[in-house]
């Protein structure tokens, strides 16, 4: 069957470039002569109905704004079958072949289960800060995460050095380590904490002891948000059971790492993967995740997705020990 009429969405957790994305999937569907629609708040704005139709005029000048206009949310009510149900009699009042969803595993998931009940195809592109995503070597809206981290732990840094403090700085990650250790990587931190890697504290209770005899006074550790040892705060606990005296000071850097215009990588892969997903469905593909893997474009089953994450590398996990002297 021939498509004509095109839905995009975003999904889950916002991440800076969905808005370039949603840019590219649009124009995509407009250069192909067809309609394109967007849905607002994710599958929420699916089951609400709050669906418009969009020009390629509608999407100017977002590409570099952070955020998305489509907003985006979880909704619980997708998670049932009388929410999905409402959701498809929605797509069919506008008479949509088929949809694009900017999001990450949870999105794909919803995907996957909405074509099983409806067999409406869709295709995902990897929107999300974590790039914990199998399928794609880095999700849209991480490198302009990572840069944002760079810039504020930089400049902890400065303090840090100041004071000869000890400074714990939390970023974001619930499950996934990537933005801790890259950024922390790019920082030159001590030491980088991630819920991957198990073993770490103890190798930072051996590195302080050791910075105290070399009278190294100051240091950065990275840590997770979600790391087993529960962030910033436990971090800090757990090091003055061993370091009563210890001068140290939490850093929480929280959402603005989700903010933001997004970086030229970000960009670049936003615009190609959304280009792709269109391009995809129009080529008869569905349940895919269109990602970038080796700078080639790669279309991974939905159901490879939900069930795979991205492994970090072992080469960087033994970086971490080596340069962080
Ligand atoms: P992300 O896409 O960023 O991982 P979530 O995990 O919150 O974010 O997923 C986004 C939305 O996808 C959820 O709020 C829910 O509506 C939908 N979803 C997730 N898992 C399923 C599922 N198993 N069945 C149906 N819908 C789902």
């Amino acid at each position: 069957m021939q498509m004509k009429n095109i839905a995009v969405l975003t999904s889950g957790g916002d991440s800076p470039g969905m808005n370039a994305c949603v840019r590219a999937v649009v124009r995509t569907i407009k250069y192909h002569g067809l309609n394109a629609y967007g849905i607002m708040r994710g599958y929420q704005g699916m089951i609400e109905g709050d669906i418009v139709e969009l020009q390629s005029r509608d999407v100017s000048n977002i590409l570099q704004r952070g955020g998305t206009i489509l907003k985006t949310a979880r909704s619980k009510e997708f998670l049932t079958i009388q929410g999905r149900q409402k959701a498809f009699d929605n797509l069919q009042k506008h008479n949509i072949d088929g949809f694009v969803v900017i999001g990450g595993d949870g999105s794909c998931r919803g995907a996957l289960q909405f074509y099983k009940d409806f067999n409406v195809p869709s295709m995902a592109t990897p929107g999300t800060i974590d790039n914990d995503l199998a399928g794609s070597d880095f999700t849209i809206g991480f490198d302009t995460a990572i840069n944002t981290a760079v810039d504020a732990i930089d400049k902890i840094r400065d303090t840090a050095d100041s004071h000869n403090r000890l400074f714990i700085v939390e970023v974001m990650g619930r499950d996934a380590g990537y933005i801790a250790l890259h950024s922390g990587l790019a920082c030159g931190a001590e030491n980088i904490l991630i819920p991957e890697r198990k073993e770490s504290m103890q190798e930072v209770i051996e590195r302080i002891a050791d910075n105290n005899k070399r009278q190294k006074l100051m240091s950065i550790i990275v840590v997770a948000e979600g790391d087993e040892m529960g962030g910033a705060h436990h971090v800090d606990k757990y090091l003055k059971e061993f370091y009563p005296n210890l001068d140290s000071r939490i850093s929480i850097l929280g959402h603005i790492q989700r903010g933001g215009s997004p970086t030229c990588a970000d960009r670049i892969l936003a615009s190609r993967t959304g280009y792709a997903a269109v391009e995809g469905l129009l080529n008869g593909r569905s349940q895919a995740m269109v990602g970038v893997i080796n700078n080639e474009i790669a279309y991974t089953p939905f159901d490879e997705v939900v069930k795979l994450t991205q492994p970090i590398k072992a080469d960087m996990m033994e970086m971490i020990k080596v340069l962080s002297v």
